[in-house]
């Protein structure tokens, strides 16, 4: 398998955004994939020259791959919990310190500009440290209220799964190789990830990471492929599927993994709302939304594509919004100096083009943007907002996964929290407000399962400690926080039962002994027993 890079550094500009061919080289001998693989190009989004040839798997490769994730299982699982957490810690350094390459790798493979990838680092940071030392609290073995006080002891313990499938997309695709894992192998599985192949990459250096910080090798597998081959192979042989990416596919692994009777954890698709309510602080509110709609150009699961404006201050908003839109700088830079990168695909940018046109034609306006900018980059879309979207318009309800919002005026609270809860979706919401209870009222009327007030996306995706995820069709199941660690667990019941049993003792007949067991359930009850 050899890598390859086109740019040649000596004559073609274009080189600066090719791969070293050394490391990819390195890269992707940790994919499983036979000696006769078949391979596949991947193109960098900033310039559309090929950026990597890459091996593809097969269900056979899939299958080697798991039971060599499952070898390593064993004795990794045996470890005390305080030894699997360690090597995070270290993971969590290694990350910040090699920020560089891999912010490098993750804009040439997905096109986003610096400051978005720098999201993902930092995001690998903050979850390896939690998970690092919150674990051994959210795994315990803990002692629960037995049937009967004193005569019943019961404990709960956590074991791992077994070998947990991960399956991931392209938009984060550093954070969403790693973050979930982590959680999955400090409780003590082994995983297999299927990386989208266009960052496949990123993947595997992170992997690396992984191993340079003391993960055994062997207990992460990579495989790469399409996903309805490779994926649903995974999804076929693993003892829990987590799985990011659109609701659509959500759904047919869910129904797999569901024949099969595995545990599946689904973070799907959204169309978020933003309200801005009469009392919002409207340039906090205004820099705030443009984070929220256009990082990663809007290829971000907890983007913003609906603005809800409270009718007193919709103006007096789009008066400081429009003008931040409308000054953000486009391009292919490896550094800071960019607002917004690239769509990452033809794919993207067409469904983006086409949500535009489809809501023009039908007589949207558009504020900014709605063009394509193929003079900065070949995927390139301005940021672009709408008003006078209509439900009749496909980007009314469905996802564009692009940097498109439209802007809705609303007359009080309540019709922003109707309006925010439309749709099937229900992943993120923003709310901003002077008066933080009023926002938490209004947030906890929202169907979304993270709402930030007075922040765009990143406060409650970063506080780690607390659930995230998706209500309805935006998902099933939860990251971060004990319920991001303990769905990779089987919770068991230990009960150890002392004297009397649950059969009629000391020669009572069965009636006489539910006579005694209702007396008994009645003082249990007056005694305070939980
Ligand atoms: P996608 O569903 O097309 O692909 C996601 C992954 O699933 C890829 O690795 C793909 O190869 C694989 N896959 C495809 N078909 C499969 C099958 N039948 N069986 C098993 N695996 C299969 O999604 P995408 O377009 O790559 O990603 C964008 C979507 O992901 C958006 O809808 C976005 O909102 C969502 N997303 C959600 C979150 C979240 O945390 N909720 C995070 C990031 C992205």
């Amino acid at each position: 398998m050899s890598p390859e890079t086109i740019a040649d550094p000596e004559t073609d500009p274009r080189a600066t955004y090719a791969v070293d061919p050394a490391l990819a080289r390195r890269l992707v001998r940790r994919v499983v994939a036979g000696p006769r693989a078949t391979t596949v190009t991947t193109y960098a989004p900033f310039t559309g020259s090929p950026l990597a040839v890459l091996p593809v798997s097969t269900p056979d490769d899939v299958l080697v791959a798991v039971d060599a994730a499952r070898a390593a299982q064993r004795g990794w699982a045996g470890r005390p919990l305080a030894d699997r957490a360690r090597p995070f810690l270290v993971l969590h350094d290694l990350v910040l310190d090699h920020q560089g390459e891999l912010l490098d790798l993750v804009q040439l493979e997905c096109g986003k500009a610096r400051a978005h990838g720098f999201e993902e680092v930092a995001d690998i940071a903050i979850v390896s440290r939690h998970y690092a030392r919150r674990a051994s609290q959210y795994l315990r073995p803990r002692r629960r209220q037995g049937a009967f006080p004193v005569l019943s002891s019961t404990h709960e313990l956590r074991h791992p799964k077994g070998v947990v499938g991960i399956i991931a997309p392209w938009n984060y695709p550093l954070t969403l190789a790693v973050t979930d894992a982590v959680a999955a192998l400090i409780a003590g599985n082994a995983v297999v990830l299927k990386p989208d192949t266009q960052t496949a990459l990123t993947a595997l250096r992170a992997l690396e990471l992984l191993t340079e910080a003391g993960v055994p090798e062997g207990l992460v597998q990579v495989v790469l492929g399409e996903g309805e081959v490779v994926g649903a192979a995974l999804v076929d042989a693993v003892d829990y599927v987590c799985f990011t990416g659109s609701t659509a596919t959500g759904r047919t692994v869910a129904a797999q993994a569901g024949r099969r009777l595995v545990g599946a954890s689904l973070e799907l698709g959204g169309k978020n709302a933003l309200y801005v309510a009469a009392d919002a602080d409207l340039d906090r509110a205004a820099e705030g939304a443009v984070r929220a709609c256009f990082a990663s150009a809007g290829q971000l699961c907890i983007s913003s594509e609906r603005m809800l404006l409270h009718e007193d201050v919709a103006d007096a908003f789009l008066a400081r919004f429009l003008p931040r839109v409308e000054a953000m700088r486009l391009g292919t830079s490896l550094d800071y100096s960019v607002d917004c990168g690239s769509l990452v695909s033809k794919r993207q940018l067409d469904v983006v083009t086409a949500h535009v046109e489809d809501a023009r034609a039908r007589g949207a306006r558009v504020l900014a943007g709605g063009r394509a900018r193929p003079d900065v980059g070949p995927l390139f879309y301005e940021p672009t907002v709408l008003d006078g979207v209509t439900t009749d318009m496909t980007c009314y309800a469905e996802e564009t996964f692009g940097p498109v919002v439209s802007v809705y005026r609303v007359s009080s609270d309540d019709e922003a929290v109707a309006r925010a809860n439309e749709g099937d979706y229900g992943l993120s919401a923003s709310i901003w407000t002077r008066d933080v209870d009023r926002g938490r009222r209004i947030g906890a009327r929202i169907k979304a399962g993270t709402v930030n007030v007075n922040e765009a996306y990143a406060a409650a995706w970063a506080s780690v400690g607390a659930p995230m995820g998706g209500m309805r069709s935006s998902g099933v199941g939860r990251r971060h926080g004990a319920e991001g660690i303990t769905r990779f667990t089987e919770g068991q019941n230990i009960t150890v039962q002392r004297g009397i049993g649950f059969g009629a003792p000391f020669g009572l007949d069965a009636e006489q002994w539910a006579g005694a067991l209702t007396v008994g359930l009645k003082i249990m009850k007056r005694a305070g027993v939980r």
